[in-house]
């Protein structure tokens, strides 16, 4: 006997089960599913999106429905269009063997003459968002009056989108006696409100912790020129040699688009879209799950079913039609119990979503700026730095040793740190020297006449190594300098070491206050940074470059389109400099880095690689 079997599922629909591949019931199907068929009672079921709760009570309303006759039996309310139609083809498929079944999706946007005739025709069981039901009772074309089964689907979302009025004044055209389950991911007070008004006695099935789903996320949002998003999302790659992320596009197209551009660029990435082959999804997510991808360029729908656990970002290339979308494209990150991070590429034109988002996640966004090419350029060669610290010494080499020393006999330790790091750095370099004479206006934006202020940007050479995220260094920061909340701003965290701004009127002080103190045994180091900031020297809109990335296993078109890139970017940034005025100095000077960083930044040990690879 199967697993379904064992819940007290008819075999029609075990028939269809055993088509769809499903193996063993999910936590959520195993709980409620033989408490909706045992018993007509009002359920509250809570359990975090894609654990399939679709079918737990999708399954248990097939059953006990009567597909002989024509009656509206059941009622499913959900929050989106899009949820409307995936829960109807769902239970098109459950329901496939069952005979004289008609499912309707009821949503707006669609005609509404051609859903009423749908409904004529005689559907046991509809599918429908808040807004078009409502429309529709009142319109007199549909009757609810007979249902024996309400689903409130998505109950948290319904409510924070607004839809509490329309899911009472639809409700009360339905009879008393009917069963209600509502299925939720949280339980906010507005849903056991919702609960105790329309249910009686219900049961309660909790799976996993409650309230838990975007507890471990934080939300960053980066305001930019439509234009530059892809170059935008570059740079949020390259400030993160780590990342681990799915990336959401709106269409197939773009979902397509820039997977082949980050690609030609010399990322490890790939789109995951529906005009891809079962097949060919299927070897996109196994080689991302291996790791092998490194950025899975992803449309909503084709993204559902992913149940990766370490994605450490998930960055909207832009923002979803429907914003509620939103909640499970941050999802994705921040899962079993990791923190995880959700960015989204805002342009001028869209940045009031972020408002409505807000509400419904019920969390703040930071707002964060773009970082500047010299910014990366830092964080990619000190990850380089670590990477090299922490590698395994290859003894494969030793034969090699006495030749390989007689060829660089030569050169002081110095010379060689120089030499070494210069192989990997002065491509990405030269892009940025040659790019500033080609002078494209980086154009204006928000960001330019927000940031007038005449700031400073420190380095300072600890960061989340030593358990600090921006937030407790800003903290620190603040209780070290006695200065207020808005007075510390940009604070980035990386690895080994971190950037924050202040006025440039507390930069005396603030050096004062930090250097030498000690954290985890070891003296902070404190230097004003010569690039003014990710908005100061590098603040451009432009593109960054793959960083040191491109070298894996590059090939020449790599090399073009990256160098084709580097000119623009750096032209940008170097406008920008020059515009800023006393920050553009280095550009001029030989290396970036310059006298810089070097014995100023401690790692504080751990691996600085990480076990990712990335292949082109
Ligand atoms: P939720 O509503 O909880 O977010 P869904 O019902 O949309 O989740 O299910 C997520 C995905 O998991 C769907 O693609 C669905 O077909 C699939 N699924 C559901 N139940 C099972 C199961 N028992 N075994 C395998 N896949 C399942
Ligand atoms: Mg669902």
């Amino acid at each position: 006997m199967s697993k379904f079997q064992e819940l007290g599922l008819e075999e029609n629909l075990l028939r269809a089960i055993t088509d769809m591949g499903f193996e063993t019931p999910s936590e959520v199907q195993e709980k409620t599913i033989p408490i909706l068929l045992g018993q007509d009672t009002d359920l509250v079921a809570l359990a975090q999106t894609g654990t399939g709760k679709t079918a737990a009570f999708g399954f248990p309303m097939l059953q006990k429905i009567d597909a002989e006759s024509r009656t509206t039996q059941g009622l499913i309310l959900s929050p989106t269009r899009e949820l409307c139609m995936q829960i109807t083809n769902e239970l098109k498929n459950y329901g496939k063997y069952v005979k004289g079944l008609n499912v309707v999706a009821i949503y707006g946007g669609a005609s509404i003459q051609d859903q009423a005739k749908q409904v004529k025709k005689g559907a046991q069981i509809i599918v429908a968002t808040p807004g078009r039901m409502k429309d529709m009772i009142g319109r007199r074309m549909i009757d609810i009056s007979k249902i024996e089964y309400c689903v409130l689907d998505e109950a948290d979302e319904m409510l924070n989108m607004g839809f509490y009025e329309d899911i009472t004044e639809i409700l009360s055209h339905s009879p008393e006696d009917k069963s209600t389950w509502l299925y939720s991911a949280t339980m906010p007070k507005e849903v056991s409100a919702i609960a105790r008004k329309f249910m009686h006695e219900p049961l309660e099935v909790t799976v996993g912790a409650k309230n838990t789903s975007t507890k471990n996320v934080s939300h960053e949002y980066y305001l930019v020129n439509a234009r530059d998003r892809y170059q935008s999302l570059k740079r949020l790659a390259d400030t993160n040699p780590e990342i681990f992320s799915v990336i959401f596009c709106r269409t197939k197209r773009d979902t397509q688009k820039v997977a082949e551009q980050l690609i030609e660029d010399g990322y490890s990435a790939a789109a995951l879209h529906g005009d891809l082959s079962q097949n060919q999804r299927d070897l996109v997510m196994k080689s991302f799950r291996n790791r092998q991808i490194q950025m899975l360029v992803a449309t909503d729908v084709a993204a559902r079913g992913i149940d990766v656990d370490d994605i450490t970002h998930v960055i909207n290339y832009q923002l979803p039609d429907e914003i509620e979308t939103y909640t499970h494209r941050s999802g994705r990150t921040g899962r079993a119990g990791k923190s995880g991070i959700s960015m989204v590429i805002v342009s001028k034109s869209e940045v009031r979503k972020i408002k409505s988002i807000e509400k419904i996640i019920q969390q703040k966004f930071v707002k964060k700026d773009v970082p500047g090419g010299m910014e990366i350029c830092e964080i990619q060669l000190f990850h380089l730095a670590n990477k090299v610290k922490n590698t395994d010494v290859n003894h494969e080499i030793d034969v090699h040793l006495p030749k390989l020393e007689e060829v660089l006999a030569d050169f002081s330790k110095e010379d060689l740190i120089k030499k070494f790091f210069s192989v990997e750095f002065t491509r990405f370099y030269n892009y940025y020297k040659k790019a500033k004479d080609l002078n494209i206006d980086p154009g204006s934006s928000l960001q330019d006449k927000e940031y007038s202020k005449d700031s400073v940007r420190y380095f300072v050479n600890i960061g989340k190594k030593d358990g600090l995220d921006w937030q407790d260094l800003k903290d620190m920061i603040r209780e070290l300098t006695q200065l207020g909340k808005d007075d510390v701003f940009h604070v980035d965290s990386m690895d080994t070491f971190s950037f924050f701004n202040t006025d440039a009127s507390h930069s005396e002080m603030v050096l004062q206050a930090i250097q030498g103190i000690e954290v985890n045994g070891r003296n902070v180091d404190i230097e004003i940074s010569k690039d003014k900031g990710r908005k100061g020297g590098g603040r451009g809109r432009g593109g960054s470059g793959g960083g040191f990335r491109g070298r894996k296993g590059g090939g020449d078109r790599r090399g073009g389109g990256r160098r084709k890139d580097g000119e623009r970017r750096g032209d940008r940034d170097r406008k920008s400099s020059g515009d800023r005025g006393g920050s553009g100095s280095k550009s001029g000077s030989g290396s970036p880095f310059k006298g810089k960083r070097r014995g100023t930044a401690k790692p504080a040990g751990g691996s600085g690689t990480g076990g990712r690879r990335r292949r082109g």
